[in-house]
């Protein structure tokens, strides 16, 4: 019976060690807030995604994935370092460069033998590095016959840029050595502002009325000089090419007339009817949502095609496929677009998992996660031994639906971009699942503020220095301190000088 019992164990171990280690499809978007992804079940209803949502059926939805940074670029080095950006160098989008010399989890996982690819929407302004293969935007990239760079090699493109990424993706996907297993980045840049949505899907919610957010017209009573300073507004900040009353960048004469019968009409209706207040809000509320939304379909379409080839070819068994976003944002809440606050909508990011044998199909986690628990996530995965000197944690537990005790139960945030497009001051603040205690530590600002987001959930009022929640605001303090001290956040900033170095 012993002998019977290890033989089972060696052959266990065996077929364990058999098993090629998985490959990685990573799909990024760019400014996707998980109220617009079906399988996050929003309230409002405001649009299907049918494809995204099958990595959260066949795998795990994260209820709570945060980010360290809510912008663009700053997240993206998070995501490749597994670090917050103190320790990554790359602090903002105005003045940051991401220094390619230093560990990221792709050049670990080249060098474990894996093929990697990066292609799509990188904004991190030095070349990728860690890649067999990258195509890139230059930059913030544009929607319509993006210029691009291949392997260092500018070339223009001719469509539309969600199904240019999809389908180089794809090429690459066609063309790998199939003996080795791979890492694929697929970077959208949609639905990042302005919001071009391809032609073929202009008018996909037939003039649907929006059913509005009840912070549409917030005042921002209950918080301080920051929220009210901010420049992120529909009433204020919406330029008429965010309203489309302007054509987006690279379309061609034929493109355009095709832009012209959708939006024709509409803008000649919207300029008679010299809208100004509350209903000119609605207009222009309703108007980025057709945008918005309308571009995340060419996502969700281009999810499809990755998801259907991963099964044809017979490799969805042995691939983590990821869908998430570099960080979330606001369709209207708070009267807002954009990101960058701690706050809910633009803190978290929409993050689904599918990694079959270890995700549960249809599960879901609320523990705190975060974009910097991807690299080590994929590199315990391969089998790499993780560098000592990560933030993040390997997942895999969580994703398992075994979450371990010790698992972070706060989570630090750390907003750096002052001045800046937006007008959103510098904060810092230490998030747990019931509370936020943040700091605008500007001297311009210099306050705090505190939400019971259990009583609070939209965070509309500030309790710092009530007496009833001096024991909660202490604690939080404290564990604030201790983070920064745990991650050796600098203090104060480097400064200006220090972040401009190229
Ligand atoms: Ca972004």
């Amino acid at each position: 019976m012993r002998s019977v019992l290890a033989f089972l164990i060696l052959a266990a171990a065996a077929v364990a060690a058999d098993k090629p280690p998985p490959n990685v499809v990573f799909i990024f978007s760019d400014d996707h807030a998980y109220q617009a992804v079906s399988a996050y079940g929003h309230p409002l209803r405001l649009n299907e995604t049918p494809n995204i949502d099958r990595i959260a059926k066949g795998g795990m939805r994260l209820d709570r994935c945060l980010v360290p940074n809510s912008i663009c670029g700053p997240s993206r080095a998070c995501v490749l370092t597994g670090k917050y950006n103190h320790a990554n160098g790359f602090y903002n989008n105005s003045n940051s460069k991401f220094d390619g010399t230093q560990t990221t989890f792709p050049k670990l996982l080249q060098k474990a033998g894996y093929q990697t690819a990066m292609i799509g929407k990188w904004h991190l302004i030095s070349d990728p590095t860690g890649f067999d293969h990258w195509h890139i935007l230059p930059g913030q990239g544009i929607y319509y016959n993006p210029p691009m760079i291949k392997n260092g090699v500018r070339a223009k493109e001719t469509g539309y840029v969600t199904d240019v990424i999809t389908d180089r993706s794809l090429e690459w996907l066609k063309g790998r050595d199939k003996n080795k297993p791979f890492l694929l980045m697929c970077q959208h840049k949609a639905p990042h502002r302005e919001w071009a949505p391809a032609l073929r899907h202009l008018g996909h919610d037939k003039d649907r009325q929006y059913p509005e957010p009840d912070t549409l017209f917030d005042d921002y009573a209950g918080r301080g000089k920051a929220e009210k300073n901010q420049d992120m507004t529909l009433a204020n900040t919406f330029t008429e090419l965010d309203a489309k009353l302007k054509y987006p960048a690279g379309m061609t004469d034929a493109e355009k007339a095709e832009w012209d019968k959708y939006y024709g009409p509409r803008n000649e209706a919207f300029t008679k009817a010299k809208l100004s207040g509350k209903e000119l809000v609605r207009w222009r509320y309703n108007r980025y949502l057709h945008d918005y939304l309308g571009c995340i379909r060419a996502v969700d379409e281009g999810v499809g095609k990755v998801l259907d080839y991963l099964d044809k070819e017979g490799l969805s068994d042995n691939t983590i496929v990821v869908y998430a976003a570099d960080q979330g944002f606001y369709l209207g809440e708070h009267g807002w677009f954009d990101k960058r606050w701690i706050f809910e909508e633009s803190l978290r990011t929409p993050c689904l998992i599918r990694w079959p044998g270890v995700t549960k199909p249809g599960s879901t986690s609320g523990a705190i996660t975060s974009v910097i628990d991807f690299a080590p996530t994929f590199l315990a995965a391969a089998g790499v031994k993780l560098p000592d000197d990560l933030h993040g944690r390997d997942m895999t537990p969580v994703l398992k639906g075994e979450t371990p005790k010790d698992w972070r139960k706060s989570f630090y945030y750390h907003y750096y971009e002052y001045p800046g497009p937006h007008s959103v001051a510098k904060h810092y603040g230490v998030v747990t699942n019931r509370f936020k205690l943040v700091r605008f530590y500007e001297k311009e600002f210099d306050y705090w503020e505190l939400f019971d987001r259990e009583k609070d959930p939209k965070e509309l009022t500030s309790v710092w220095g009530k007496p009833e929640y001096a024991a909660a605001q202490k604690e939080l303090e404290a564990e604030l301190a201790r983070l920064r001290a745990e991650l050796k956040v600098p203090d104060p900033d480097p400064a200006e000088t220090e972040l401009r170095k190229r």
